[in-house]
């Protein structure tokens, strides 16, 4: 089967994650996270709740932290290569931080 991943978030959209597939853009899939009324969320919207989510899931609320995984993340995806926007520009998680947070989901 092949491995369907959110282009704006990274999030497998297979198999336990079927249910949170949101739309099919252009460019590929879309969660229901970063989706709405069949239209891609804003770019500062879905960074927001990117921010909230590593924050929660593996940063202990340090929303400094969370910003510089969120662009890690987010930077790491072609989407954001080919739509870059102010938020991405600032302080990055290393290579070592993201791994150390992704070990803790
Ligand atoms: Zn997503």
């Amino acid at each position: 089967m092949e491995n369907i991943t959110c282009i704006t978030c990274g999030m497998p959209l297979t198999g336990d994650h079927a249910a949170d597939f949101g739309m099919q853009a252009p460019d590929g899939a879309v969660c229901k996270f970063d989706s709405e009324n069949g239209q891609i969320k804003s770019s500062e919207v879905i960074f927001e709740g990117g921010v909230h989510f590593f924050a929660e899931a593996c940063a202990d609320g340090d929303r400094v932290l969370a910003e510089r995984l969120t662009r890690k993340n987010m930077k790491s995806l072609p989407y954001w290569q080919r739509h870059p926007f102010a938020l991405l520009d600032g302080e990055e998680a290393s290579e070592e931080e993201f791994a150390a947070a992704m070990a803790k989901m």
